[in-house]
């Protein structure tokens, strides 16, 4: 699990019973940058152990911050003029998140139950922001995330998916 990815992910300590307030000032330094090598190794293992015991939770963004940032997508693709990305455009960008060939792990902030991301400036329904070809991963995962192309296509949108 590459923890660095959840430093962008509403984490839920609620099931953290023993030293919470110690955990949530580490998990804000951590958040921050501030924790020195050795203590950010040390809380990065106790992350990984609370979160596969499920102490804690990875959470995507609340409903609010899906409708903020589905709205912010939506400008952007209409100010685009609505590029629709290619099958092979779609597909490449679902592999990253589900994990896929020589990668198989999903993304640690791919939500298998609802396939939406989990990060907080996404919280998209993938398939669908996968078929706006202007959109990107929040973390520039994607092929052409980082300035390459992505191929156009010409497909029609995904109807009837929620994207909030
Ligand atoms: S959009 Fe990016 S951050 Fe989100 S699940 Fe897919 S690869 Fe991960």
């Amino acid at each position: 699990m590459d923890v660095k990815k959840l430093r962008d992910v509403d984490l839920d300590l609620s099931g953290v019973r023993v030293d919470r307030e110690r955990k949530i000032e580490r998990l804000n330094f951590w958040r921050h940058g501030k924790l020195g090598p050795n203590a950010e190794a040390s809380f990065e293992a106790w992350l990984v152990e609370a979160i596969a015991r499920e102490r804690v939770i990875v959470r995507g963004p609340g409903f609010g911050r899906r409708v903020v940032n589905f709205v912010s997508a939506a400008r952007k693709h209409v100010r685009a003029k609505r590029p629709q990305a290619s099958p092979a455009v779609i597909a490449a960008r679902l592999d990253v998140c589900r994990g896929s060939g020589d990668t198989p792990e999903p993304c640690e902030l791919y939500n298998s139950d609802n396939g939406r991301c989990r990060h907080k400036k996404c919280g998209c329904n993938l398939r669908r922001k996968a078929a706006w070809l202007d959109q990107s991963c929040p973390i520039k995962l994607w092929p052409g995330d980082d300035g390459g192309s992505a191929e156009n296509g010409e497909i029609e949108p995904i109807r009837g998916d929620s994207v909030v």
